[in-house]
């Protein structure tokens, strides 16, 4: 399987040949995607918004709200004017896609909180506050996927298909009070007190809280909107591992780590690769003893290890996908043949939309990772209404469930503080908002850097030092999931009996 570069020039084009499609590309059996749903003449149920699934919400909410009920079509999307879309029959009402809470003009006394992203930190922030504002704040939570993709479970579905189903969760119950909804539809730009969004009107909001987490490579991912092609994907995987006789690991994180425990475990006959470009597996952030352990139990195991050394991947966002064999370059100039690539390299931050926003994207987003900078109170550029949590921000660490949930839970104080602060202006006239404590000192000091990188004039500074919690419990890395997806299925409000790993 390993060659020398000498030996292998001649095959370079072979290799540039063999490089994956990004899953786009592939013939697709249909596009579920929003825009066709939301927009197309016969699918007004399935165009809807999660929350109108429920019927006596549906029903309650169009017989109290009629009157501020506008209406919006196709041709309002091509500049037609308002009479036009009145009569158009393939208007649909703006509950479908903006309800009263989204309107600028609409109920002033409640506070407008928005969030975009509707997987586990979105909807911990949305339950959180929905708790403590109850009627006091009108929750839009919007999310594109018609049912979220649990990444988490991706590497459990790769090896067991009877697992893929567990692995889908629809937010369409999450929320008690009726006045709150769940939307899909996509931001794609953030205006000072308005979303753009793909599809529709604008969204009006006094907070927002940016949940939108991060992208992977296939197969943490989901290619498309329509989950039956997510599960497709990870079975054409599965498929894949069962003929291969040799397979590669590329990236040495947790992914990297729990997807070669993984193969040891369901397929002891294939011969694994685990390429990682750091001198042990696994990352800072994990203490030593524990990388080494890690390390030695995959040495032991047979995994060949190439520590070090990354492979030449990185214009190629979709490596690995499809599932073939293919060359594989390395930076350090070997060539290696692999029947399958299984590719864990890493994630970027979901931020684009903030490029062209009112938020100054080279000021507010890491360049290279993506990832959105906030302050020690979660907040976005000093901005007391916008806020970032979960995946998305650039808090260095583990990034996990239970971080996600934590950070929710300070965001939701923070946003009951700015109801209050802006109702009772006279009883709280300089709110002190909440700090979320740092679970490891690498936390603390990204934290700070960030903080540093804004203050100027414009910006007073912090009055105290940030503290990091004194201990830090890292997770090991898992192969038992069931616990996590069934809370996540708790999360949701949803019934979940697949799991069984
Ligand atoms: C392989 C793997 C294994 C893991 N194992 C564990 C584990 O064992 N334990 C643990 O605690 N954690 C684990 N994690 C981490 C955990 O999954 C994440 O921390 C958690 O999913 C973070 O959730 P999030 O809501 O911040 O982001 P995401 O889960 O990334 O969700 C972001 C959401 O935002 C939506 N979105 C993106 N852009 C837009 C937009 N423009 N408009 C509207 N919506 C948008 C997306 O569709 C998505 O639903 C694992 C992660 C991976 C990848």
């Amino acid at each position: 399987m390993l060659k020398s570069k000498d030996n292998f020039l001649s095959l370079k084009q072979r290799l540039d040949n063999q490089r994956a499609e990004p899953p786009s590309k592939r013939p697709q059996k249909k596009s579920s995607g929003y825009n066709q749903s939301v927009f197309s003449e016969n699918n007004a149920s399935r165009s809807s918004i999660f929350s109108f699934s429920n019927k006596s919400f549906f029903s309650n909410f169009i017989n109290s709200s009629k009157k501020e009920i506008s209406s919006f079509s196709l041709k309002s999307k091509l500049g037609l004017n308002s009479s036009q879309k009145s009569n158009d029959s393939r208007s649909f009402t703006t509950a479908l896609s903006s309800p009263r809470s989204l309107q600028k003009s609409s109920i002033t006394l409640s506070h407008k909180v928005v969030i975009i992203g509707g997987s586990i930190s979105g909807v911990c922030a949305a339950k959180y506050i929905e708790d403590r504002c109850s009627s006091a704040a009108l929750i839009t939570l919007i999310e594109p996927q018609s049912k979220v993709f649990l990444k988490l479970g991706a590497p459990s579905g790769l090896f067991d298909s009877t697992l893929i189903q567990s692995l889908f969760v629809s937010p369409t119950s999450i929320f008690k009070l009726p006045h709150n909804v769940v939307l899909r539809n996509k931001a794609v730009s953030i205006q000072q007190d308005h979303l753009v969004m793909s599809i529709g009107p604008p969204i009006y909001f006094d907070t927002l809280i940016i949940a939108t987490g991060c992208s992977f490579p296939p197969p943490v991912c989901y290619p498309d909107l329509d989950p039956s092609l997510t599960s497709n994907m990870l079975l054409r995987y599965f498929q894949a591992i069962s003929k291969s006789k040799s397979v590669l690991v590329i990236g040495g994180g947790p992914t990297g780590i729990e997807t070669c425990l993984r193969l040891l475990n369901d397929f002891p006959k294939v011969s694994v690769t685990l390429i990682h470009d750091q001198k042990m597996v696994l990352h800072d952030y994990y203490p030593e003893q524990y990388r080494k352990k890690v390390q030695s139990y995959l040495i032991n195991s047979n995994v060949k290890l190439i520590l070090n050394d990354s492979a030449n991947i990185r214009s190629f966002a979709n490596f690995g996908y499809p599932p073939k064999g293919r060359w594989i370059e390395t930076t350090s100039g070997k060539m290696y043949f692999f029947d399958l690539q299984i590719n864990c390299s890493g994630c970027h931050g979901n931020s684009d939309f903030i490029k062209g926003s009112f938020l100054d994207y080279e000021r507010v987003v890491d360049p290279v990772s993506k990832l959105i900078k906030v302050n020690r109170y979660l907040q976005v550029d000093q901005h007391q209404n916008i806020f970032a949590i979960g995946d998305v921000n650039n808090i260095a660490g583990l990034k996990s469930a239970d971080r996600a949930k934590s950070q929710a839970q300070v965001v939701a104080k923070n946003i009951s503080i700015l109801i209050r602060s802006s109702t009772q202006p006279s009883s709280n006239p300089n709110p002190r908002f909440l700090e979320w404590t740092p679970d490891s000192n690498l936390a603390r000091d990204s934290i700070v850097l960030n903080e540093k990188q804004v203050q100027g004039e414009e910006y007073p500074g912090f009055e105290t030092e940030l503290e990091a919690s004194s201990s830090y419990h890292f997770h090991e890395v898992s192969l038992r999931k069931t616990d996590l997806i069934k809370k996540v299925h708790k999360l949701y409000n949803t019934s979940n009996t697949k799991t069984k790993k």
